[in-house]
């Protein structure tokens, strides 16, 4: 993986709303990126801040409404035991090209609130994608990267944490964030 520096405008960012399920927009395919303009670049910037605001550690285009094959993650990095840095990828189109092992993890998500399930993915990952500099670019992800990449990536093909549990538990689900928007 190489390493480049993160660079963005902090004041150019606009946060943007995240919607949840069950919005039909979070279960369509969403369509590649012909090429990252600046406009695809400041929807990157500004799902990166939605990101951060929302204390996320990825976020997909299709969670904010834009049905694009874009997608933000900073798991942050680790210099040292216990040490973390912030480190932001924001991708287009990006796609697993191989993958390898089995990993199981706790995942939520920011368009299913009050929801969390253990999830096996791959271990590990090789993911490409363009940049936002149109330049295609290749990470080798393991553990929360790569359980990342692949749960944003899920999101560009319409897939939620959510459908991974019965028809019952969905709608368990659906009544109890309904009744906590009563409330
Ligand atoms: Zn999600």
């Amino acid at each position: 993986m190489s390493i480049r520096s993160i660079c963005y405008d902090l004041d150019k960012m606009a946060k943007l709303k995240v919607i949840t399920y069950p919005n039909p927009i979070l279960a369509k395919v969403a369509k590649p990126i012909n090429k990252v303009t600046p406009e695809i670049v400041k929807l990157m910037d500004d799902m990166a801040e939605t990101m951060y605001a929302e204390s996320g550690v990825g976020l997909a285009a299709p969670q904010v409404g834009i049905s694009k094959r874009v997608i933000v993650i900073d798991v942050g990095v680790e210099l040292m035991e216990g040490v973390r840095k912030s480190y932001l990828i924001q991708l287009a189109n990006p796609e697993i090209v191989s993958s390898e092992g089995v990993i199981e993890w706790e995942e939520g998500c920011l368009s299913v609130p009050e929801f969390r399930l253990k999830v096996k993915r791959k271990a590990k990952v090789v993911v490409r994608g363009i940049d936002k500099k149109n330049k295609e670019v290749e990470y080798i992800a393991e553990c929360l990267l790569s359980v990342a990449f692949q749960h944003e990536i899920d999101h560009l093909d319409g897939k939620l944490l959510i459908d991974r549990v019965s028809k019952a538990e969905k709608d368990k689900y659906l009544e109890l964030i309904q009744k906590m928007a009563i409330l």
